[in-house]
């Protein structure tokens, strides 16, 4: 329905319901602004399709934390063993996918309720369709209730990415990726997991933790960006829990056989060729902003040099009445917590008079591989590169958690690293942790080191003790020193 009238319908037309786009209609309708969002999931090659929520609570952070938490659980219940808990049939316990896949599709379409109710408590027009510019002020979207054309005086993109699949024969046909991993009907069994980026190592950890056979095949090297030497550790925690890796090499096709397996074949940088058979393939490659189907043509709008991303400044496209945020944005991170946060104050600055734009520096992160990976910052070698050698100072420390007493699990990679300004107060340039809990550990971190935290602030900080956060107060071994940074007892 065109607007009645001059003026246009809407004030602000969000396209894509997901972290972005969600809290930046409930933060505009909350300070007056007539506002609709429009979500629509495009069914996976798979099949799998979700609902209102976009990808964090349907097919990311949230299914993604569970599974975690449900691997955690199964560690918990060797190490309960040693605190003396008795398991009248230990061989009797295992885990099972079907419940699992169901606990956590439950929570899910829970969640999807809740925003709807909460959309609608809060007065923002929930559209259930595919958005398409047609103009600069206009998006036109077809529903099950037929057709409709939406004009507003703002407009915001915010519809993120989906899984990319490999050029290769086989990929759609017989993978799947994070879209259908956590719905998925059958047990994954033997995985290869392709990619070694967050979501590959995740997911080969949280299957492992289940008990799968699980392998991950890396391009160039884990984790590529972040701090090097932490993300080798990571890659060898999993190891020791028996995720194998094949490093440098790139899959050539997937078959499927008549037994129903998936025969990959691969090779490496040498050009050697090996196969292998799995029951699942997970690409892992990284995503793509589903800015294509958008027509952006029609509005204007310009896509980045990647062809699909959005360069914004300050969230505002080059038309001026366009903005974006969340994954869609070029070279930004790719985080629920950013898309939600730059959502909000956009909302704030187009409708409550508010100048405050989002600062995309020191987002603190965290990697759940099964073991932790949290860092706020910057890592050693961006530091190195930006200040040189000279001018930084490493301090780092192994440490021993109290829980890993007793069940005497390995402490081999649990690790911390603050890199530091080497000059004056020793201004905190990153922070770096592995081990339980690292994402509990480093948000309170991350705000520390948005009011410019030093190692002198850090050092005569009074740790809570016995804690594992502690251990960035216990800092005193610079790399440069030479020192053994492995842990004398928990209380020196
Ligand atoms: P999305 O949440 O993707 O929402 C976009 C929505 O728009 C979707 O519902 C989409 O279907 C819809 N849409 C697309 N095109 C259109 C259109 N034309 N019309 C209408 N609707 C449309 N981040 C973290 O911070 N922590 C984590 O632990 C974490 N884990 C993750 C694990 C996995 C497996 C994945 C895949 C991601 C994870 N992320 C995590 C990243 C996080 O999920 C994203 O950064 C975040 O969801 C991005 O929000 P967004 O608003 O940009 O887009
Ligand atoms: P990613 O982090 O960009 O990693 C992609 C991985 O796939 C890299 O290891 C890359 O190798 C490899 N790769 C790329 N193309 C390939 C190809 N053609 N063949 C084989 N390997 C290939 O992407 P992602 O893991 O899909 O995650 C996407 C984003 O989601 C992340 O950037 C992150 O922001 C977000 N996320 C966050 C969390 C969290 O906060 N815990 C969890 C999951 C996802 P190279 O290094 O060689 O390029």
């Amino acid at each position: 329905m065109a607007p009645i009238g001059d003026g246009p319908e809407y004030d602000l037309v969000v396209i894509g319901g997901g972290s972005g786009g969600l809290a930046a209609a409930k933060e505009a309708a909350g300070l007056g602004a007539k506002v609709a969002v429009l979500d629509y999931v495009t069914p996976s090659p798979k099949g799998t399709k979700w609902g209102l929520g976009g990808t964090c609570v349907n097919v990311g952070c949230i299914p993604k934390k569970l599974m975690h938490q449900a691997a955690l659980l199964g560690e918990a219940i060797e190490d309960a063993k040693s605190y003396g808990w008795q398991f009248p049939q230990p061989e009797n316990i295992k885990h099972d996918w079907a419940s699992l896949r169901q606990a956590v599709q439950n929570h899910i379409k829970s969640v999807n309720w809740v925003t709807r109710v909460e959309l609608r408590d809060k007065k923002v027009e929930y559209i259930n369709g595919l958005g398409v510019f047609k103009d600069p002020h206009t998006v036109h979207t077809v529903t099950k209730q037929g057709e409709r054309t939406l004009t507003s005086k703002y407009f915001l993109i915010a519809v993120g990415g989906r899984p990319r699949y490999p050029n290769i024969p086989g990929a759609v046909e017989y993978g799947i990726t994070s879209d259908d991993i956590f719905s998925l009907e059958e047990a994954p069994g033997k995985t290869l997991v392709v990619g070694a980026g967050y979501i590959g190592l995740e997911c080969a950890g949280f299957l492992r933790g289940l008990g799968y056979d699980a392998t991950v095949m890396v391009r160039s090297v884990v984790l590529r960006g972040f701090d090097q030497q932490m993300a080798k550790l990571i890659a060898s925690a999993m190891e020791e829990k028996g995720v194998k890796f094949l490093h440098k090499c790139l899959p050539k096709s997937v078959e499927k056989r008549s037994d129903n397996k998936l025969l990959v074949k691969w090779s490496n940088e040498t050009g050697q060729e090996f196969e292998d058979v799995f029951d699942t393939v997970l690409f892992a490659i990284g995503r793509r902003a589903l800015t294509r189907e958008l027509h952006l043509d029609k509005a204007g709008v310009k896509v980045a040099g990647d062809g699909e991303k959005i360069d914004a400044m300050n969230e505002q496209s080059n038309v001026p009445h366009i903005f974006a945020v969340g994954d869609v944005l070029y070279k930004k991170p790719e985080l629920t917590p950013v898309a939600i946060h730059a959502g909000r104050l956009l909302a704030r600055r187009l409708f409550g008079n508010s100048t405050v734009q989002m600062d995309y520096d020191n987002v603190a992160t965290t990697v759940f591989s099964p073991l932790e990976y949290g860092s706020v910052g910057i890592s050693e070698e961006t530091a190195i590169q930006r200040f040189g050698e000279n001018n930084i100072e490493i301090y780092h420390a192994y440490y021993k958690p109290t829980e890993f007493f007793i069940p005497q699990r390995s402490i081999a990679h649990c690790y911390l690293k603050v890199v530091a300004k080497r000059e004056g107060p020793q201004q905190v340039l990153g922070m770096h942790f592995i081990g339980p809990q690292a994402g509990e550990v480093i948000q309170g971190f991350a705000a520390a080191m948005k009011c410019n935290l030093t190692v002198n602030a850090l050092m005569s900080t009074v740790g809570i003790h016995p804690t594992i956060a502690e251990e960035f107060t216990r800092i005193n071994i610079t790399k440069r020193s030479g020192k053994d940074p492995n842990p004398a007892s928990c209380c020196s």
